[in-house]
């Protein structure tokens, strides 16, 4: 058994209505969107960390920047299913999330992503813990200036 852990972060970019928010594979509308090159799925990419830190092949960085800058791929889903291949025979049993922010409110969503991670992932949604925070305003996170993902993934 093998326990990763991810992290990752975004900063809202307020000036881009046209990008969309989205977080986990689901789309928060009317939200401001994350700057980054790619969709900014800051979820998929704390995932996609969380997976790296078991196989030992980063893939966001010098990877995910090839598929995005030189391939045009900027749907996080590539980069997860990118870092998932190495895990080879190994499988994942267990995610859990942290998230921090002040916008948008997480909670209502939780099934909603549960669900999306449930169907990206091969696993059960009851395999899938999701805790959101605002960290009592601590951070720029809890101030509204972005979002924080930890990630945890179990490994057999
Ligand atoms: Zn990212």
């Amino acid at each position: 058994m093998k326990v990763g852990i991810g992290q990752d972060s975004h900063r809202f970019d307020f000036e881009d209505k046209n990008k969309k928010l989205i977080l986990g594979g689901v789309i928060f509308e009317d939200q401001p969107a994350l700057q980054g090159n790619s969709d900014a799925d800051v979820i998929l990419h704390s995932i996609t960390n969380a997976i790296s830190g078991v196989t030992c092949v980063n893939v966001l960085g010098k990877i995910s920047d090839e598929m995005c800058l030189a391939q045009g791929i900027t749907d996080s889903k590539a980069y997860l299913y990118e870092a998932v291949k190495y895990l080879n025979e190994s499988k994942i049993i267990h995610l859990s999330l942290s998230i921090e922010c002040l916008t948008p409110k997480i909670t209502p969503k939780i099934p909603e992503i549960r669900k999306s991670l449930s169907v990206l992932l091969e696993i059960p949604e009851n395999c899938i813990g999701i805790t959101a925070t605002t960290g009592e305003g601590l951070t720029q996170f809890g101030q509204g200036l972005g979002i924080q993902v930890f990630s945890c993934v179990t490994v057999v």
